[in-house]
């Protein structure tokens, strides 16, 4: 992504960063030294974890089902049309802020399924690389615009690439957030690029999990999906009763970790301006298409943030202004 998402806003929580360790961003999500001390635990470099990391379900027989990168129209609402389908089955979806702009009632139609909702950064950046203001801009840019689309604030994070520190760990906890990662990647992502990808390594992968890695295992797993490729999304019918038949018990990264209200109840973009108005669900999705119109033109050429941003337009209640920044932002995917 070559335009940067808005870095700080008058109407950031202020949140403690004094527990922030002084870790300097490193120079790519692959700036690793093999073999090297990981004294920081980049878990992008060494798969070092923290106790606060979600990295698979700590239950014998539960699965973590979680999808990233949406939503997207057609997959997301493709992978919806399967999910209804199965409604004991419920997955974690990690939201990307830009994205929303685009397809906010693809979100909400998630939301309102029973889906569990969580952040995955606006522009989908490395955020170990990322100086600690740009990193609370990416996640709390997002908060927001998942807020106003399904009025709820998120509480779980996914960082991309699972490229998280101690200092991205730090950060994601003055604001409230629980960083999943996962165990079992299907590699999915590699479809979109790699010509010689065969789908059906994907189910093959989730009946060699099934039936070999969780019979040994003590604990449960989390997969890690994607939900922005139709193709991808096309053999979610296989893999999820796959789960089921060998005995897995699909659900939400939350709802494995006992976590029972996986939002957290005072947002982190209220203080230093007049809480958003009108930031209800209906509201939202109803205004949103004409909003990207209208700020698409008014958007186009500026790359600077802080030419949308300010409390007052914000606590205007427009997604508008979210729109504005997010037009400029929407070049990555
Ligand atoms: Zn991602």
């Amino acid at each position: 992504m070559d335009v940067p998402p808005p870095t700080n806003q008058p109407w950031f929580r202020k949140a403690d960063l004094s527990k922030v360790p002084n870790i300097p961003p490193r120079k790519a999500v692959d700036d690793c030294v093999k073999g090297a001390p990981d004294p920081n635990c980049a878990w992008s470099c060494t798969g070092c974890t923290r106790p606060t990391d979600f990295a698979f379900c700590p239950k014998k027989g539960d699965w973590g089902l979680s999808f990233d990168d949406g939503p997207s129209h057609s997959s997301t609402n493709k992978l919806m049309d399967y999910l209804d389908t199965v409604p004991d089955v419920k997955a974690s979806f990690f939201i990307l802020g830009s994205r929303v702009v685009e397809f906010p009632e693809t979100l909400l139609r998630t939301y309102k399924a029973g889906h569990h909702i969580g952040v995955h950064t606006w522009s989908h950046t490395a955020l170990t690389t990322q100086t600690n203001e740009e990193i609370i801009a990416e996640i709390l840019w997002t908060e927001k615009i998942i807020r106003q689309v399904i009025g709820v604030t998120p509480k779980w994070i996914r960082p991309p690439y699972g490229d998280i520190d101690d200092r991205v760990r730090a950060i994601m906890t003055a604001y409230g957030y629980t960083p999943a990662l996962w165990n079992r990647d299907t590699n999915d992502f590699t479809s979109g690029t790699d010509k010689s990808f065969q789908l059906s390594w994907i189910p093959a992968n989730f009946t060699q999990w099934v039936s070999v890695d969780a019979k040994s295992a003590t604990t449960g797993f989390c997969s890690l999906e994607h939900d922005i490729l139709m193709k991808t999304v096309s053999v979610v019918p296989q893999n999820v009763p796959i789960l089921v038949k060998g005995g897995m018990k699909p659900q939400p990264v939350s709802t494995c970790n006992g976590d029972t209200n996986p939002y957290q109840t005072v947002a982190n973009d209220t203080a230093g301006a007049a809480p958003l108005s009108g930031a209800t669900s209906a509201g939202v999705s109803s205004n949103s298409s004409t909003s990207a119109s209208a700020s698409s033109a008014n958007a186009s050429g500026s790359t600077s943030p802080t030419a949308t941003g300010g409390a007052s337009t914000i606590a205007g209640g427009a997604l508008g202004a979210l729109v504005g920044v997010a037009i400029a932002a929407l070049t990555f995917l």
